[in-house]
């Protein structure tokens, strides 16, 4: 899996995405991440990108054309992928949405900042918007890892035990079992007998119903008939 970020703060990439596992992972070489500085490509000597917006208003715009010109470099360089704006405006990314793009192979990540990026952009260069939930951030850095992160542990050989991966939330359309470790008994609340009796099939039909009674209490919209 290959992922390039078009960014304006590098670091910030870098930050959250260079410990622990997806950082393993990429020195092992499953997954291949890198974060392009779009000042780069500026075309004035103050690397300036953004501008203020036609019809007046708030704040400033990433201009088209360094996004452009930076988009083009990534995939002369590294070759074609998927390209996602991130976006508040965008389709509400799910756990499907990462499994069908952990199967592009290829996807480039566009983080906006200030009040966005001139519409023109998206129309000739994205070929979709994602939005991490109906909520508004500063920038689309933090998107764009939250996106990274869950379609790269989804790469053969990202995680070290991959067999949890059906009975994780959503993957089977449910939320995930209440889980317990060590030890038994922690202030008085102890761990349910169930799943300390050695029988593997009466803990699969408790993991079940619990999953199932999770998901009603907390997300009924979940549930197959509900309406979303
Ligand atoms: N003016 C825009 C609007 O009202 O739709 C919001 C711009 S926001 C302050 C700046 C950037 O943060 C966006 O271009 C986008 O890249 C990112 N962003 C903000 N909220 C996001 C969200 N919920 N999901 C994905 N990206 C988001």
């Amino acid at each position: 899996m290959e992922i390039d970020f078009l960014t304006l703060f590098p670091g910030m990439i870098n930050a959250l995405l260079g410990e622990s596992i997806i950082a393993r992972a990429a020195e092992r070489g499953h997954i291949k991440l890198r974060a392009h500085q779009i000042r780069d490509f500026a075309d004035n000597a103050r690397k300036q990108v953004d501008d203020y917006p036609y019809g007046g208003g708030a704040g400033v715009l990433m201009q088209a054309e360094p996004l452009c010109r930076c988009l083009t470099h990534v995939t002369a360089a590294h070759g074609n992928g998927r390209v996602i704006l991130l976006s508040p405006q965008g389709a509400v990314f799910t756990q499907g949405k990462a499994a069908l793009l952990a199967a592009e192979g290829h996807i480039i990540l566009i983080c906006g900042h200030y009040e966005g990026v001139d519409e023109r952009f998206t129309e000739e260069c994205a070929d979709e918007e994602i939005s991490i939930g109906d909520y508004v951030l500063t920038g689309g850095e933090i998107a764009a890892c939250v996106v990274a992160d869950a379609v790269c542990r989804l790469i053969p050989g990202v995680l070290a035990d991959e067999s949890g991966f059906q009975d994780e939330s959503f993957a089977s359309g449910l939320l995930e079992y209440p889980q317990y470790t060590r030890p038994r008994l922690w202030r008085g609340r102890s761990v349910p007998d169930v799943l300390l009796s050695g029988d593997h099939a009466a803990i699969l039909r408790w993991r079940e119903e619990q999953a199932l009674r999770r998901t009603s209490q907390r997300r009924p919209d979940l549930l197959p008939g509900s309406e979303r």
